[in-house]
């Protein structure tokens, strides 16, 4: 099936490099969704780069303020890392909530990002942890947020010949809570998939910091800044989470259309966000809960 496909295996971020410079030259790493789409023959691709013999790509650990993880740490290893369980408890859930445990043991968090899928679950944690991503290729290394990576559906900013290397976050405010909540398809209830992500620091009975972001709700999961807006400065509770859960649903509409199938799931699309908001309120997501 793959007899006209060239491979190779390089062992160093250079190798890489030289490697994904040839044109028809892919990065793979867990190949969960390359290999379909391959097999689909769908993506004019004459080279595999199978990214799994570079080993600095599968560390996970903290610098300064920062967590970092490589690009080819599995989702398997994200929700069994005490680090990233305690750091980022969010990031854990959403790759929990990712397809099957065999998905889950080789697909990875760098496939998840490049494969920028409008419903990928890393996405909308990753958002709310003000995450950016490293690029190395022939121009170099560069830093850029998420946010400004993810271009459409299906689509990045990354650069011909570039790959995902790192990703980097800042570590949590100190006293905050957070959630990812994911709202599976199911066909009978014809319920699209949502994801949502939250966190939320509380101090002196007022919200300090909000974070909101959702995925497949738009064409590119993104954070919801006029929600973010009304919850700062708020108490914590009911109102406050129930008028942001209103402006995530109205924003959603604003850019999808009121005629876009999406409007239809509006009280999902609120009761989703209010949910993600009392868990971020409470404080941490709950040890197991995952
Ligand atoms: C049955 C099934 C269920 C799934 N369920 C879910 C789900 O519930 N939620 C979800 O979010 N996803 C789901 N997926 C999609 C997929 O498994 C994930 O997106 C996974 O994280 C992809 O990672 P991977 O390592 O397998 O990527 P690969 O398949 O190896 O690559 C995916 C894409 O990213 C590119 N790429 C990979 N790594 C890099 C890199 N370091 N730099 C540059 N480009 C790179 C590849 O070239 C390719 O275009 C599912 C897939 C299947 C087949």
């Amino acid at each position: 099936m793959f007899k006209d496909l060239a491979y190779c295996r390089p062992t160093t971020v250079a190798e890489a490099i030289e490697a994904l410079k040839r044109p028809g030259s892919r990065a793979l790493a867990g190949g969960t969704d390359l290999v379909v789409r391959l097999r689909e023959g769908r993506e004019g691709v004459t080279m595999v780069v199978d990214l799994s013999g570079i080993r600095a790509l599968g560390r996970i650990g903290v610098q300064g303020e920062e967590i970092f993880l490589g690009s080819m740490v599995t989702l398997r290893q994200i929700m069994d890392s005490a680090l990233l369980r305690h750091e980022a408890p969010l990031l854990a859930r959403a790759a929990a909530a990712v397809g099957s445990p065999r998905i889950r043991n080789r697909g990875t968090i760098g496939g998840n990002i490049m494969n920028a899928s409008p419903a990928g679950d890393t996405l909308p944690a990753l958002l709310a942890l003000e995450a950016s991503v490293i690029l190395s290729g022939p121009g170099g290394e560069r830093r850029l947020p998420l946010a400004e990576l993810l271009a459409g559906p299906y689509r990045t900013r990354a650069l011909p010949g570039e790959f995902l290397t790192e990703i980097r976050f800042p570590r949590l405010p100190a006293g905050h809570g957070s959630s990812f909540l994911k709202l599976g398809r199911r066909n009978a209830l014809a319920v699209a998939r949502i994801n949502v992500a939250a966190v939320l620091q509380v101090t002196d009975k007022r919200i300090r910091v909000a974070r909101l972001a959702a995925g497949a709700v738009t064409p590119v999961p993104r954070r919801f800044p006029e929600a973010e807006a009304l919850l700062l400065g708020a108490a914590p509770g009911e109102e406050a989470f129930h008028a942001a859960a209103r402006e995530v649903a109205a924003g959603m509409v604003r850019e999808a259309g009121q005629r876009h199938p999406l409007a239809d799931k509006i009280p999902v699309v609120e009761a989703l966000v209010l949910r993600a908001l009392r868990e971020a309120g409470d404080g941490h997501i709950k040890p197991g809960s995952y």
